[in-house]
């Protein structure tokens, strides 16, 4: 460069670009470390010190099977701070709310422990589709679920981790989500949903659709095990789904079987407890949930087929039992003369007696719906949620469905989303709440009502619903 060039205008300015460029290819790069720490995660939106004060309630705190007296709580921020049967001051601020309660009940928001919240609408040949569109339908039918009254859920298998982004970011209303992503299966497993034209597959070649969406992922050997638990908790699962026997949904997976080995078992509790949290598989025969629980794994899903003495080893072994009231419309669903249908009818008379267990054996029992491919199912939840009472007192469905599954979902440790307390209304949790028009520890069948019973909605400190007169 010659001292013309250096002293010519354009070189100035070429020269003040590159500096202007530099911040915002410095900027770039560290987005780029932002977005990855967010997938891995996700941080809610900064809390702000915004007030609210619900006066004059009476609260179920999530463990307790009684109300308590007449009283008042402040919810700061994205928290509980304080709880008193005295008035509680506060500034008459902008931002202030202070909600007259009226004597109804303030409890934790719900949390379903068996969710999958990419498959709920729409069938699979459509979820393997237009991945923009499942997205979208799945974040209206997220808006659904936390209006009727559930802040939280666990999601056991589906590519659930852009939607999570999007409700922890405040683009889309939605539940906290505890993501499992893609469920791991073996070939003809429960989960895989291919055809039987898709065969054979070559370890280490092309994926399937449904894997290239991050439905399920196939391995068959403990290094592929290892690989697909790894992608999953690389884009920030909070825990590992496997299934360990045949599934009633998916064509080609006998329920009497059982698939995964002990040693691929192995590798995928080994690579989730090298991240801190655990593995769930689903089960349902003794064969399976005792090779898993033989394997390490922490939480057994479903577990219906189980005999006595299975039942013993979960109790004594301390192992999760993650059950759900499976409906009748779910089961009719399955279209008669199929042999999803006939899987069906082998499985639900096993819901009753495995529920008996849970209670003769005391096992850490975790509640859910496990509701796919039915938006009226889904509009249900609550009223799946209703019908423990078969075998549970509304108090204890009401334990389970909010500090019993926030114990499960803690097992996520250092992988856990949320870090803090959940399903519980005390001082420091957080502010995840409903405000019921009536008792639900009298009267359980309010929670199949969200629409009409759960006056306010709250999460993470910010209202979604208030239908009381202002
Ligand atoms: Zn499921």
């Amino acid at each position: 460069m010659n001292d013309r060039e250096r002293t010519s205008p354009r070189f100035w300015t070429r020269l003040a670009q590159a500096f202007a460029l530099r911040p915002l290819v410095l900027a770039t790069a560290l987005c780029g470390l932002c977005d990855a720490g967010i997938a891995q995660q996700a941080s809610p939106p900064p809390a702000d010190a915004s007030v609210t004060l619900f006066q004059n309630v009476r609260v179920f705190d999530g463990k307790n099977g009684a109300l308590s007296g007449p009283s008042h709580v402040l919810v700061r921020g994205n928290k509980i701070e304080t709880i008193s049967a005295q008035p509680i001051a506060v500034d008459r601020r902008a931002d202030t709310r202070i909600i007259e309660g009226g004597g109804r009940t303030l409890m934790p928001g719900l949390i379903d422990a068996h969710w999958h919240a990419m498959l709920i609408r729409g069938t699979p040949a459509q979820l393997l589709g237009d991945v923009g569109y499942s997205n979208l339908v799945a974040g209206d039918e997220a808006t659904d679920t936390l209006m009727r009254g559930f802040t939280t859920v666990r999601d056991v298998g589906g590519p659930v981790f852009g939607l999570k982004r999007a409700i922890d970011e405040g683009i889309v209303k939605g539940p906290r989500i505890y993501p499992s992503g893609a469920m791991i299966t073996v070939t003809s497993g429960h989960g895989d949903f291919r055809q039987l034209t898709e065969l054979p597959r070559t370890i280490g070649g092309m994926l399937s659709r449904m894997e290239q969406v991050g439905g399920s992922m196939v391995a068959d050997s403990p290094d592929e095990v290892r690989v697909r638990a790894r992608e999953q908790l690389m884009q920030g699962a909070s825990q590992i789904k496997l299934t360990a026997g045949g599934g009633v949904s998916s064509p080609f997976s006998p329920i009497d079987v059982t698939t995964f080995t002990e040693p691929e078992l192995r590798a995928a509790v080994e690579a989730a407890e090298n991240w801190g949290t655990y593995v769930a598989a689903h089960a349902f025969t003794p064969a399976a949930i005792q090779r898993a629980i033989a394997a390490g794994v922490k939480c057994i899903e479903h577990g219906f087929l189980m005999d006595e003495a299975t039942a013993r080893l979960i109790a004594e072994k301390g192992i999760w039992l993650s059950l759900q009231p499976l409906p009748e419309e779910l089961r009719l669903g399955f279209r008669e003369g199929t042999v999803e249908r006939a899987k069906a009818e082998e499985v639900w008379p096993g819901i009753a007696r495995t529920y008996q267990f849970a209670k003769k054996y005391k096992i850490k029992t975790a509640w859910g719906t496990d509701v796919l491919f039915s938006r009226a199912l889904a509009q249900r939840q609550g009223a799946i949620l209703a019908s423990l009472i078969r075998w549970y007192t509304p108090a204890e469905a009401l334990v389970m469905a909010t500090s019993t599954n926030a114990e499960l979902l803690a097992l996520s440790g250092p992988r856990n989303p949320y870090p803090g307390k959940l399903g519980v209304v005390e001082p420091g949790a957080f502010a995840d709440l409903l405000l019921v028009d009536g008792n639900p520890l009298e009267n359980l069948a309010l929670v199949a009502d969200p629409a009409k019973s759960f006056v306010v909605i709250m999460k993470d400190g910010a209202i979604y619903k208030n239908t009381l007169p202002k």
